[in-house]
């Protein structure tokens, strides 16, 4: 296993919207010192600041399509390709379509060492359009919160910035999505189980024990360190 003989971490995790993938990697991030992709992350970054890319996703972004793959690849690798030799990555959000897996593949192997794993987290879909409906994102940091309906959102227990509903967690882009997720992007998984790369969780149950499914499935003790088999209890 990578980390065990002291080599970066190179992960994709994988799952539909709602399935808890921008939560856990802030984890694996803060344990690991590995770096955060999160592809919806930069698009968002690129409407909030309402630059020329901005302006030219905003409708796939908004509406719950994927935006195309030429502009997609470029903007993802960009921020891969530069940590080739530094702690490693998460990739959040990317690949979503097999041309995107498949670009990928390319230029990790043109470096000399491709993927470590694949988790993919698994949550049935009424489950996931209930925890879309109450999603909030930091506008400042993109953290993922909970909040009840009815309850007034509270501030970013990562950075204290304000928190808002994203337009494309309204009903009808939810339902976009999981049309999109189901076509283009379930193809992938194939895709990693071929290579021999995937590991799949649950993602049913508490934030830690779902960590907890996801560290053993990276061959992590829950405290980040490399074990020899997977940890007997969650945290
Ligand atoms: P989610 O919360 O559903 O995981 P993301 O934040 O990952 O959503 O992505 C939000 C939106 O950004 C997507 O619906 C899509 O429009 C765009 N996007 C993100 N990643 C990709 C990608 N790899 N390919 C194409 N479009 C993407
Ligand atoms: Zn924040």
């Amino acid at each position: 296993m990578a980390r065990a003989s002291g080599l970066a971490m190179r992960m994709v995790l994988f799952g539909p919207s709602g399935a808890g993938k921008g939560t856990q990697a802030q984890m694996l991030k803060d344990q690991l010192g590995v770096v955060h992709i999160a592809s919806g992350d930069l698009f968002r970054n690129h409407l909030r600041l309402g630059t020329p890319l901005g302006r030219q996703i905003s409708e796939y972004v908004n509406q719950g399509l994927l935006v195309p793959d030429e502009v997609t690849i470029d903007i993802v690798l960009d921020k891969v390709m530069p940590l080739m030799s530094a702690a490693g990555f998460i990739l959040d959000g990317f690949p979503r379509n097999t041309h995107q897996a498949e670009v990928l593949e390319a230029k990790l192997v043109g470096e000399a060492r491709g993927l470590d794993k694949v988790v993919a987290i698994d949550v049935a879909e009424d489950v996931l359009v209930g925890r879309l409906g109450s999603r909030y994102t930091c506008r400042q940091c993109q953290a993922p919160h909970a909040v009840a309906p009815g309850e007034k959102a509270p501030v970013c227990s990562q950075c204290g910035g304000v928190l808002y509903q994203r337009p494309d967690d309204a009903p009808a882009a939810v339902q976009r999505r999981f049309q999109v997720y189901q076509q283009e992007t379930l193809p992938v998984l194939e895709f990693y189980r071929k290579r021999g790369l995937l590991a799949e969780v649950s993602g049913v149950g508490t934030v830690e024990e779902v960590y907890g499914r996801v560290t053993a499935a990276l061959g992590l003790g829950p405290a980040g360190r490399p074990s020899a088999k997977p940890s007997p209890k969650p945290r």
